[in-house]
């Protein structure tokens, strides 16, 4: 593996606090990263470690062949304009145009006028803007907003883009919106994304892999598939639930309990052949009602939970769970 960022045994304390706790993690080169967990998990410290707005208390960061920790504040300053940063409240000039937005770090970088017009240009077509190049931030919709966020980040041609929350800010339909720019960044323009979010739905969207954080540390982390089906963290398995909505909530499960007697389980389901088969043929030996759940798409492979009322002498349903587990299958009472 190429990596893009490769973070070793970092932690940051700041007084007491521990904000990143002894996290290891690498970012292959040309993938999109999702960064999940809770506010105040340490994802916002750890995007600012990344880019050395923040020194570690130990450890190392390297992001492509710098050594972003050894470095002094005037030899990070050329390293930087390599590393493009989006926020949530989108952090644009008031006072300037669209188009002033995007070539202010081409200024900064002393790109002459002619070729900063050019470039100007050239972002701004690929954000979907450019007729806006003359209008002011204010009068632009959230979603517009990102997107000169987008364009200024990508203005010195960065192969790294951290994303802190971008679309935390913004309706669902503009996240979406916003999300498949950042995957055509991702694709057209080959820029590695670090995707730091509390939201799963946009790491469900667009990220090649998962990393799960929470009180400082890394307590998951996988290819997207496998984080979704295969939870094994507390953490993820919330974050997982929350975003598949295929397991019944308090309310529906009390629903089913008046309207079914017997004992209600939740099997999870992945791409393990014969999977439903083998559920089925578990649960043979009982009346098994199928009163919640769906199968659903991961990235072309199926993801999803299936609940059963399980009636029948006692005996029996606790036979049937038992071939559960024998089979492997993964699955909860509730
Ligand atoms: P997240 O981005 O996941 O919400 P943060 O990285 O912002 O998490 O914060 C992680 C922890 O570090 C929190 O407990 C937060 O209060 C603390 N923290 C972050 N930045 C500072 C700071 N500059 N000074 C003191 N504590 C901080």
């Amino acid at each position: 593996m190429v990596a893009s960022v490769r973070i070793e045994s970092v932690s940051k304390a700041y007084g007491g606090v521990l904000a990143v706790d002894d996290v290891t993690l690498e970012v292959e080169r040309g993938s999109i990263v999702g960064v999940i967990g809770y506010s105040g998990a340490g994802k916002s410290t750890l995007v600012r470690l990344i880019n050395g707005l923040e020194r570690p208390t130990s450890g190392t960061v390297h992001v492509g062949d710098d050594e972003i920790t050894a470095l002094t504040e005037r030899q990070l300053r050329p390293v930087r304009r390599g590393i493009g940063m989006i926020f949530q409240q989108f952090n644009l000039f008031r006072s300037r145009t669209v188009a002033g937005n995007v070539a202010y770090p081409l200024r900064v970088a002393g790109v002459p006028r002619e070729e900063r017009d050019r470039r100007v240009a050239r972002l701004l077509d690929f954000v979907g803007l450019l007729e806006k190049a003359h209008a002011y931030p204010e009068q632009l919709s959230g979603g517009q907003k990102q997107r000169v966020g987008i364009a200024r980040a990508l203005a010195t041609d960065p192969h790294l883009l951290l994303a802190d929350e971008a679309t935390s800010a913004l309706d669902p339909e503009t996240t979406a919106d916003v999300l498949s720019l950042l995957q055509r960044v991702n694709r057209e323009l080959g820029v590695t994304i670090v995707l730091i979010t509390h939201e799963m739905e946009a790491v469900r969207a667009i990220a090649d892999r998962v990393v799960v954080m929470d009180e400082g540390r890394v307590v998951e982390q996988g290819a997207l598939y496998d984080v979704f089906a295969s939870p094994s963290s507390p953490a993820a398995t919330r974050f997982v639930r929350g975003a598949l909505h295929d397991r019944p909530s308090a309310a529906v499960l009390d629903r089913i309990r008046g309207t079914h007697d017997g004992r209600v389980i939740t099997v999870s389901v992945t791409d393990r052949p014969g999977l439903v088969a083998a559920i089925a043929r578990a649960l043979s030996g009982v009346e098994a009602e199928l009163v919640h759940g769906g199968i659903g798409e991961l990235g072309g492979r199926p993801v999803g939970a299936l609940t059963y009322a399980l009636t029948g002498a006692p005996a029996a349903v606790e036979a049937a769970l038992e071939s559960l587990r024998a089979a492997d299958l993964d699955f909860e009472e509730h």
